[in-house]
Order: C-alpha cells, then sequence, then structure tokens
C-alpha cells in the first residue's frame, strides 16, 4: 500500500495546503472509514449522504490516523494535528490514487462489463498468479471511492493488478479506466443491467466502452465478438489499440466448443489448444469468462497446461453459482448474489440441461433497477422457462409474481408458486426437496434470497 510522508502526499493532490512542521510525517496507507482504520493511515473524510466524515477526524487520529485530509470549505479544522487541506475530499482521493499508481512500475488490468466483471477478474487472478504476484480488488470495491482505494492499497512489489470496474452511468468508466491506466482492458458483456439509467443496450456498450479511455497506447481490449453492439462501436475509437476477441462463434480470436457440464464442474475445448479445460464451477456464461481471463493470461506468457492447473484451484467470490448440499440430499444451486435478465436467463439455461434430477425447481426474486420496462422484462422470463425441462417456479417480490404471471401461460397452476412473505417461500419449498431435487435460487442482492439458501441448506 502507499507509503509517503505527508509532503510527498500533498504534492501528489493540486491545491493541497499543509503547515510545514508536519512534512515529514510518514502515511501508511489509506482509509476512509474509521471502524476500519489502520495505525499510520491516511483518513479520507468523505461527504456521505447522512453523515460527513470530517466529524469523525477526532476519531480516526484516536484510531492510530498518523494524517488526515480536510476540505477546505469546512468550518473548524482541529488544531495542532496533521492534516492536508484539500478543495475536495473525494477528488483528492481519486487524484492521490490515480498519481499513486503512475508511480508504480506494475501491469494494470481494467474488467467491466455487465455481469461476469468479478468472476472473470477471481478468474484472472487465479491464472496470473502462476507466474506474477497478482493483487485484486477485494469483493466488489469496484467504484468511483472503491477503486482508488484499491489503486492506494497496492504493494510495491505486486507485479499485476486485476480491477474491476463498475458502473450504473456515462462518465463513470471514463473516470476509473483513467486513473488505473490499464495496460489491458476487458469487456465482459452486454446486458440488460441498469437500463434505467442508460436508456438502451446501445447505451450501456457505449458507457462500458469507455474502458478504452484510459487504455495505454497499443494496449490490448479484449471484448466480446458476438456483441455487434461494440464492434460497431470500436470502429469510432482512434487510439492505437489491438484488440482480440472471445465468444462462441467461430469468427472469434478464442473461441470455445464442446462445452460439458458434470458434477464437478465445466469441460471445454478451445480453437487454441487441443486440451480440454476443467473448470471447477458451472454455467456456460462462465466458460466465457474464462476464455476471456485465457486471452489475457496468454498476453502474460502463462502457457495453457498451466492455465488448467490454475483453473482447478480458483475460488469465486461467495454467491456465484456456489453449489451447495440442500436438506433431504437436494442440490442447491446458490446465484443470489445478484440478476438481470440476460444472467437470470443464462442460468435458466444451464438448469435446463443438467440431467439426473427428476424436480428442478427455479426460486426467482425480483430482479431490480430494470427502470419502466421492469413488469415486461419480469414477464418476459416467466415465458422463458421451459415446462418441459423445469418443474416448478416460485417467486419471491411483488416484481417477481410477474416472473410468475409469465410461467403461468405455459405452466400447470399447480406447478408455479408466487410469495410476498420469504418464510411462507421457504415452508411450501421445504416439503419439495428429496435428494432427486435440483433448487436454484437468484435474484437481486437486495432481494437477499440467500436467506432462503440458508434456510434449506444442510445443516452440519
Ligand atoms: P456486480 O455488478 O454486482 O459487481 P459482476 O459483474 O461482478 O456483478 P459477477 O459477480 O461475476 O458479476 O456475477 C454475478 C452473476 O452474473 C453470476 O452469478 C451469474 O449469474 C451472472 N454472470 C456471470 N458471468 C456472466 C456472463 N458472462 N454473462 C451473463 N451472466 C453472467
Ligand atoms: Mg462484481
Amino acid at each position: 500500500m502507499i507509503k509517503r510522508t505527508l509532503e510527498q502526499i500533498s504534492e501528489m493532490i493540486t491545491g493541497a495546503k499543509f503547515e510545514l512542521q508536519f512534512a515529514n510525517k510518514v502515511v501508511t496507507g489509506v482509509s476512509i472509514n474509521t471502524r476500519e482504520i489502520q495505525s499510520g493511515n491516511l483518513f479520507v473524510p468523505l461527504k456521505g449522504e447522512n453523515r460527513d466524515g470530517h466529524e469523525f477526524v477526532h476519531d480516526a487520529f484516536k484510531q492510530g490516523a498518523s494524517v488526515t485530509l480536510w476540505q477546505k470549505d469546512v468550518p473548524n479544522p482541529p488544531q495542532d494535528v496533521p492534516i492536508i487541506f484539500v478543495d475536495d475530499t473525494l477528488e483528492a482521493l481519486q487524484q492521490l490514487a490515480g498519481k499513486y499508481r503512475e508511480q508504480l512500475p506494475i501491469k494494470v488490468v481494467a474488467v467491466t462489463g455487465s455481469n461476469g466483471k468479478t468472476t472473470t477478474k477471481d478468474i484472472l487472478a487465479g491464472l496470473l498468479s502462476v507466474n506474477y504476484k497478482v493483487q485484486k480488488t477485494q469483493g466488489n470495491f469496484n467504484n468511483h471511492i472503491g477503486l482508488p482505494l484499491t489503486l492506494l492499497s497496492l504493494k510495491e512489489d505486486t507485479e499485476v493488478a486485476v480491477l474491476e470496474m463498475g458502473m450504473s452511468d456515462f462518465g463513470e468508466i471514463d473516470l476509473l479506466t483513467k486513473l488505473a491506466k490499464p495496460d489491458v482492458a476487458l469487456i465482459t458483456n452486454i446486458g440488460d443491467a441498469h437500463l434505467q439509467d442508460l436508456g438502451s443496450r446501445e447505451g450501456i456498450a457505449k458507457a462500458k466502452l469507455e474502458i478504452v479511455n484510459g487504455l495505454k497506447d497499443n494496449g490490448l481490449f479484449v471484448y466480446p465478438g458476438d456483441e455487434p453492439l461494440l464492434k460497431e462501436q470500436l470502429v469510432s475509437i482512434t487510439k492505437p489499440i489491438r484488440t482480440k476477441t472471445f465468444g462462441k462463434s467461430t469468427n472469434n480470436d478464442f473461441y470455445a466448443n464442446q462445452i460439458e457440464f458434470n458434477d464437478s464442474g465445466t469441460a471445454f475445448k478451445t480453437n487454441v489448444t487441443d486440451l480440454t479445460f476443467h473448470l471447477p464451477f458451472l454455467g456456460e456464461y462462465n466458460v466465457m469468462n474464462a476464455l476471456a481471463a485465457m486471452i489475457v493470461a496468454n498476453e502474460f506468457g502463462v502457457s495453457y497446461p498451466m492455465m488448467n492447473t490454475a483453473f482447478a484451484q480458483i475460488k469465486l467470490t461467495e454467491m456465484r453459482m456456489e453449489i451447495t448440499r440442500g436438506i433431504n440430499g437436494a442440490q442447491i444451486l446458490n446465484d443470489a448474489y445478484n440478476a438481470s435478465p440476460t444472467s437470470v436467463k443464462a442460468v435458466i439455461d444451464l438448469v435446463a440441461t443438467l440431467s439426473g434430477f427428476s424436480r428442478k425447481i427455479v426460486v426467482l426474486g425480483d430482479m431490480l433497477e430494470l427502470g419502466p420496462k421492469e413488469k415486461q422484462f419480469h414477464i418476459e422470463i416467466g415465458e422463458y422457462i421451459n415446462p418441459n425441462k423445469i418443474q416448478y417456479v416460485f417467486t419471491y417480490g411483488k416484481l417477481a409474481s410477474y416472473i410468475a404471471e409469465g410461467a403461468r401461460t405455459n405452466f400447470e397452476q399447480d406447478r408455479v408458486f408466487s410469495f410476498e412473505d420469504k418464510q411462507e417461500l421457504i415452508k411450501k419449498l421445504q416439503t419439495y426437496l428429496d435428494e432427486n431435487s435440483f433448487v436454484l435460487v437468484k435474484a437481486s442482492r437486495g432481494m437477499r434470497l440467500e436467506e432462503v439458501v440458508e434456510a434449506i441448506k444442510e445443516e452440519f
């Protein structure tokens, strides 16, 4: 993590002012939260919706902070403590992160996309760890605050940083990529997520493509070649970049075929080697995430046999396609981390292809943040579920009741259940579980469907 004197830090932020007596005070690491502060940290008080971090500066010093930022327009700064006065604490945090990144000799890979960012980041970090000291975004620290903090946490001896970049509006990825200055930029996919703010899929593609704005000259841009919107908009980019595509169709630089699912995960072949690859998790889209990661790992000189070995070790961040034992011998697929129309359809397809279960149940909750067409999106999911492949549909939540409505156009009434009360859903679901059952649980994060998983998980 960053280690600099107060004076050096000030030089990295435009308009920063400090008292000379504190110039040599050393800062190690940065924190925005007094509960997580570590001794020696620079405290950055941010103005939140409810509270202003400046109220906690006193606390921060008590917890061991060595220096604090202070926004010039906030009255009554504390006396006789090491302070750097700045015009805007959030901008200062971002500038500091950008400057720190410039001073590090590391390679940066930036990952964005509607779905699969965290998964692809985790896979790629696993592959690169074979040959390099790798650091990656922790959890979901992928926004205008999380990404700067991630950059500032990079160690001096880290060789490659794999960074996730999230967004919900235009201009956000532009900011993040210009701070991170990636050597490689990757878009996982273009989905329907956040239609609310971006208006259309074209809008989403345009916003994601902002990732190229910070890409180094002649840097590599990796994207899904089967997504026409990206291809179309890519022509307007004039800076010198190299591109490589991945996908299912044979037009791509890297494509996968012979994808097969089994109890231990997914097997697939590619056009780039004769090897059969094995992933310890399910989902065709995870093969796509793996392919994207393989292109980048290949760029960094990791061999295909080594990638295959590395795949076996990869652990995905929780609640993403996690397979768990349920009560009465049922199998549970916990994908309660989030949901959008694309990702729900993808995972329904996957469940449909699984064999060996006579009772496949999908438990689906609301997909949030879909804008004015949200009702229609839910109805379409319901209509999409194939009654010959899936036996029961359970829904939770007001919007998800439209999934039930859509499903009832194809399913008999006694195979579709709609709930507004989680406990009632759990009670009913429990009566359907035995060794022939496979249960998919998926919804937007806000629906907290992991509570359903907890309730039907096998107790140890
Ligand atoms: P967030 O925006 O919340 O950070 P994310 O982009 O990081 O999400 P992941 O956490 O990797 O995405 O995956 C979330 C879910 O999205 C997965 O559990 C899966 O259902 C779905 N998903 C993952 N990869 C893809 C993909 N390539 N295409 C479509 N859906 C995907
Ligand atoms: Mg994520």
